[in-house]
């Protein structure tokens, strides 16, 4: 199988790092113009030269953007134009007692979280609509499902984009638009690298060793018993982007190690 984008515009949200840049460069790998957004012009334009380098001949264009407001979503769906696939991968997690979570931080995870997908699948979804074409998936979490205790604020907002990327594939079926969500578990990104600073600087370890024993620590499930790359779980969602992918929309697609203790 070959998958191939040429001539199909992509809109990764939050792709300055992490597992969205991976998807950003998968996408570009794949012949597609690829749009890539951070909050500031300086990691957009840091992360189109990244791309530029990584993928020679890719055609990036960058847009700043702070995807926790609605007027930052706004500003985005401006520069952005009309595009074929959408991912909404922008998110953010921590750990926090949930007897520390104000309503201001449980806003915040909402906002970032959710809104920004909603907004953002409500201003593009009609013109892939009228094409007869479009993707959009959802970077959802094993934590949707494995609701980790010691982050419920991030859990809702997980499960809450699976029920939202079921809906809007059931809202647009038969239209050639697909909406799917991926589910990948602990991934060593860039924010979990962050996570994971201080334990690096006290102990030296690598992060791909702190990656297996935070999974076998918090995730023993696993039957990789690692971490993910992010390029493991852009592999999916690249596929889940193309044209082979036509038949599977409305699906939770698990890209998790299988963390998840579950058959399906
Ligand atoms: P990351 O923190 O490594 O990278 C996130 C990127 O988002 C950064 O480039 C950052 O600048 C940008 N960003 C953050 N807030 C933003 C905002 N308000 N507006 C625009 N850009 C913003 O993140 P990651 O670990 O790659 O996670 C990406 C997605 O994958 C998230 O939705 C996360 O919930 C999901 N996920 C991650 C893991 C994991 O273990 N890393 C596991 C499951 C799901």
């Amino acid at each position: 199988m070959k998958i191939e984008l040429t001539g199909k515009v992509a809109l990764v949200t939050a792709s300055t790092g992490g597992i969205g840049f991976a998807i950003a460069k998968g996408l570009a790998e794949s012949g597609a113009e690829v749009i890539v957004n951070g909050r500031s012009d300086k990691s957009a334009s840091a992360a189109v030269t990244r791309l530029q380098g990584a993928v020679p001949g890719a055609k990036v264009r960058g847009a700043a953007a702070d995807l926790s407001t609605a007027d930052g979503v706004e500003q985005l769906r401006k520069a952005a134009g009309e595009v074929d696939i959408l991912v909404n991968n922008a998110g953010i997690y921590g750990q926090k007692d949930f007897y520390d979570i104000d309503d201001a931080t449980w806003d915040a995870y909402w906002q970032t979280n959710v809104m920004s997908g909603v907004r953002l699948s409500r201003a593009l979804l009609p013109a892939m609509v009228k094409k007869g074409w479009g993707r959009v998936v959802f970077i959802s979490s094993e934590s949707a499902r494995n609701i980790p205790a010691d982050m419920i604020q991030y859990g809702v907002t997980k499960t809450a984009q699976l029920s939202l990327a079921r809906g809007l594939a059931k809202f647009v079926a038969g239209s050639g638009v697909t909406v799917n969500s991926v589910l990948p578990g602990p991934t060593i990104s860039d924010g979990f690298a962050e996570m994971m600073k201080d334990e690096a600087a006290k102990t030296g370890k690598s992060l791909e060793q702190l990656g297996k024993e935070f999974v076998m620590a918090h995730r023993p499930a696993s039957v990789i018993q690692r971490a993910a790359t992010v390029d493991e779980v852009a592999n999916m969602v690249v596929y889940v982007c193309s044209t082979q992918a036509s038949a599977t929309s409305g699906a939770a697609l698990r890209v998790d190690g299988g963390v998840v203790d579950d058959i399906v």
